[in-house]
């Protein structure tokens, strides 16, 4: 385990801000990441637990100490249950399990970074959420330096939303993962595009494969590949308002998208709040938002972290002005 001083954070983060922190580790083991918790030179510093960095954006240089995860394993238990440890790329994962002929989560191929930070904001796509699979989590109590297993009532999931993005935010890190998967090859391929991009290649009675290769061709050509531009994909959440809210907004602009939400409630894509707002393909010097895709801020190479920040800030404070919606940020502001 080797403790790197000022080290710049470059490379991990998708968004590709060049920020430094004051001290960074990667760590392979337990014992090493409790032995670290533990010594005194560090128990009263900041810290902050990094996976992909694909859900971040570092506003300026981290005083403090920077744990990468890179624990690593994954183990059958039997039944479709699968532990995964934290470090394993979550892409990597769902091919190995559809390579093992599981289903369940072939509608999550492509999300950027680690299983570790899977259920933090019980990730989803193309109509699945990783709560639907999700069994327990190992996680250990920062300061006691214990660990304790969460079941998927215990983490609170709802969307983009943990229990450890809210109430225990910053207190636990998360050290593996259970999850159970299906071996019946059912698929779901109601949402988006899916069916569509089947049809086109003649495919019937999709294979969990091949409906995972159909998420990932749509996937790679609506979302900018962040190796070319630095995104952190969905900056902000889509909102979800009331029945009266949204009719109001209807009255206005009748060719406004909805999805029903559950309890009278309604889900308005954020993205298309962003473009009526006018900050579609909006650019300034090195940063702004994608040409293609307004819910994406993007680094265009050099851009401050603080920059993209205020820009997040601005786009909230027009659509709250023009809608009187708050859009709520996806990605985890780190001061
Ligand atoms: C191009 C692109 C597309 C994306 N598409 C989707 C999508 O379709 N659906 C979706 O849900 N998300 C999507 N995301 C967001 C992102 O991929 C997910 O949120 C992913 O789970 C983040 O994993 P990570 O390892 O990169 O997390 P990081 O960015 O490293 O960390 C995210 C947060 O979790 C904390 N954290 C990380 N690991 C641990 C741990 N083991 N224990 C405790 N805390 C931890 C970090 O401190 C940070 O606060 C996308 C991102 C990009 C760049």
């Amino acid at each position: 385990m080797q403790l790197l001083k000022n080290h710049s954070l470059k490379d991990y983060n998708t968004f590709g801000v060049d920020a430094k922190a004051d001290f960074f580790v990667h760590v392979k083991s337990i014992s090493d990441l409790k032995n670290l918790l533990s010594n005194p030179q560090f128990t009263s510093l900041p810290k902050l637990f990094l996976g992909g960095g694909s859900n971040i954006l570092l506003c300026s240089d981290f005083k403090g100490l920077v744990i990468h995860l890179g624990l690593k394993g994954i183990e059958e238990l039997g039944n479709g249950l699968i532990r995964i440890q934290a470090g394993e790329g979550w892409h990597n994962f769902v091919m190995w399990s559809l390579e093992q002929g599981y289903n369940g989560i072939e509608n999550l191929s492509l999300i950027p970074g680690n299983v570790g930070a899977a259920p933090m904001q019980n990730i989803g796509a193309y109509g699945v959420e990783l709560r639907q699979v999700f069994v327990e989590l190992e996680a250990l109590h920062i300061s006691s330096g214990k660990t304790l297993v969460f079941s998927n009532e215990a983490c609170l999931f709802g969307y983009r939303e943990s229990i450890f993005k809210n109430k225990q935010k910053g207190n636990y890190v998360i050290l593996s993962v259970t999850l159970k998967l299906q071996t019946n090859g059912i698929v779901n391929t109601s949402y988006g595009a899916i069916s569509e991009v089947l049809r086109e290649k003649g495919i019937e009675n999709p294979t969990p494969i091949q409906v995972s290769d159909a998420i990932v061709s749509i996937r790679k050509s609506k979302l900018p590949d962040p190796v070319e531009i630095g995104n952190s994909g969905s900056f902000f959440k889509n909102p979800v308002v009331s029945s009266p809210d949204y009719d109001h907004i209807k009255k206005q602009y009748p060719e406004v998208p909805s999805y029903p939400s559950g309890e009278g409630r309604v889900k308005i894509p954020a993205a298309w709040l962003i473009e009526k707002a006018g900050w579609k393909g909006k650019c300034f010097g090195n940063y702004g938002v994608h040409k293609n895709q307004a819910l994406v801020l993007v680094n265009y190479g050099g851009a401050r972290g603080e920059d993209i920040y205020q820009l997040a800030q601005e786009i909230q404070a027009s659509v709250k002005e023009k809608f009187d919606i708050h859009l709520k940020m996806e990605v985890n502001i780190i001061p």
